[in-house]
């Protein structure tokens, strides 16, 4: 064991090594500057990582730089490519047990979760792009009798990924699947909430045979490794996922050298029910809609819109739903569905809401304080809230609050209902519920969102774009419009005669 790992046992029992160091040219390194970030659950420290300064971020993105033109990288064919990926894809498969394990520790995830949903799509959407690598093409174009013309897609170059902790294997598996299968290279900076599974990851690129420099993952703060990152100006590219302050911010300091950008960023996704909906559908699927990740989801749909002629049935059921599937306990216990928030700042910031939704007159009607019945009573455990009877004008209707926290208000036409709907600075997602299919089709299309479920809520899918309009961001992810986000479009004229 090196002072670049070490030995862990996590609550599970599971023993394994945990890399501490950078990964950067397919070696863990300590970082220049000594730096580390701490990680902890419920404040007990698990281990602390190495932290990148500026001067070793310098040190990642050369090393990307340097790949990109490496033989080895550069004339590798697409379908090679794939095939590596492919091989990552197979290796995480036989690691999921112990990625899940750390996955839950390190977030606080049910370890149901972080097997069955994250790892299994980390999986499944790494295979996806791997088949994409080499049906990435251009195409050839009518001009004149003299002039043949002809696309190449491209990659981009280096591209810096700034990932968040709500799904951390998973939001690096969105980020490296297109941009890998396009041939850039990579820098990618974990949350400083969640530094450890990445890494164990990152054991797995060298593993599978990546080229070194291809892929480099750095743990960092984001004002230190994550600034740097998005200002190198070796960077051509930057992808953010995370909140809208700080998109923004990603924003203006692109600016400087006009990278190419794309930010996934903050909701507040409405959820509506119409009178004709199957009731008990809509209370489940609002159900996973807002509590699926203790409520840490940024398309979670938080702001349920229901028709005031099925409000109080809706209500009910939904509490009744609530209470009887929100278990919320031990991580690594089998029926846990609710784990404790990411960070004391994180649980504080939901509390805070709490207060906020008491003071401003809205009705609470579950939860509403932290969850004290799991081990010694001192996590970050939140009781499943709701608030019915929640005017628009309220900060709990319209801030996001990330947590398991949910607001209801009632409507009376269609038109009030896309009205309020659209009534936010974001748009990410959306669900309605009906049966009129002429209803489902035509408030989809009106309601200003990234994406619409129709009588479901949050069943996202790798294969279909990811993406917010308005402040909730810039791009999409995933499917193939995710491909657009790591190639650019060279034009090749060719002279067939034209003479001067
Ligand atoms: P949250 O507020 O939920 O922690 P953030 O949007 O701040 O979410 O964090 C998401 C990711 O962005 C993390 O990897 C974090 O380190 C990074 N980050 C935070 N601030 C900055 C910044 N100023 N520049 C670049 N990256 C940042």
């Amino acid at each position: 064991m090196s002072n670049l790992s070490v030995q862990l046992t996590a609550p599970n029992g599971r023993s394994y090594t945990q890399p501490i160091g950078l990964f950067i040219n397919n070696e863990f390194v300590a970082s220049k500057a000594g730096e580390k970030c701490v990680c902890s659950r419920d404040e007990k420290e698990i281990a602390s990582v190495y932290a990148a300064g500026e001067e070793d971020v310098d040190i990642a993105v050369k090393a990307a730089r340097k790949a990109l033109k490496d033989p080895s990288w550069k004339l590798l064919p697409p379908t090679d490519r794939g095939a590596l990926m492919m091989k990552l894809a197979d290796l995480i498969e036989q690691h999921k047990e112990i990625l899940a394990t750390i996955e839950t520790w390190d977030n606080g995830k049910p370890y149901s979760v972080s097997l069955d949903d994250d790892l299994t799509e980390v999986i499944a959407c790494l295979r996806y792009y791997a088949g994409w690598a080499d049906k990435v093409t251009g195409q050839t174009i009518s001009t004149t009798h003299k002039k043949f013309a002809y696309t190449l897609r491209q990659p981009l170059g280096v591209v810096g990924q700034i990932i968040p902790w709500n799904f951390p294997l998973l939001m690096a598996a969105w980020k490296l699947g297109p941009a890998l299968a396009c041939g850039n290279t990579i820098v990618m900076k974990a949350a400083e909430q969640t530094p450890l599974s990445i890494l164990y990851l990152a054991g797995l690129i060298k593993e599978a045979g990546f080229p070194p420099g291809v892929v480099n993952i750095l743990n960092g703060f984001g004002r230190v490794a994550g600034a740097a990152l998005v200002q190198h100006p070796e960077v051509d590219k930057v992808a953010f996922t995370g909140s809208t302050i700080t998109g923004r911010e990603i924003m203006k300091m692109a600016a400087g050298t006009l990278k190419n950008i794309t930010l996934e960023t903050g909701g507040k996704s409405p959820l509506v029910v119409f009178e004709d909906a199957d009731i008990e559908q809509a209370a489940k699927w609002a159900h996973t809609g807002i509590m699926y990740n203790q409520g840490q989801v940024c398309t979670s749909t938080s702001r349920i819109l229901v028709h005031d002629s099925v409000y109080d049935k809706f209500v009910s059921i939904f509490k009744e739903v609530v209470a009887s599937t929100s278990k919320v306990g031990d991580p690594f216990a089998e029926d846990t569905f609710q784990g404790p928030q990411i960070t004391k700042a994180q649980y504080d910031r939901v509390l805070s809401y709490i207060e906020a939704g008491k003071s401003e007159g809205a009705t609470l009607v579950a939860g509403g304080e932290p969850y004290k019945n799991v081990g010694d009573g001192k996590g970050f455990f939140i009781a499943p809230t709701i608030f019915t009877d929640v005017k628009d004008d309220m900060r709990i209707y319209r801030e996001e609050v990330f947590g398991p926290f949910v607001v209801i208000s009632s409507f009376v036409t269609e038109d009030e209902a896309v009205t309020r709907a659209n009534d936010t600075t974001y748009g990410l997602g959306a669900a309605l519920f009906t049966k009129d299919i002429e209803r489902a089709h035509r408030v989809a299309s009106d309601i200003e969102a990234g994406m619409v479920w129709i009588n479901s809520s949050n069943d996202s899918d790798f294969r279909v774009p990811f993406g917010g309009v308005k402040q909730s961001g810039i791009g999409r992810e995933l499917g193939e419009a995710g491909l657009e986000a790591y190639s650019q479009t060279k034009a090749i004229h060719v002279n067939l005669g034209s003479r001067l």
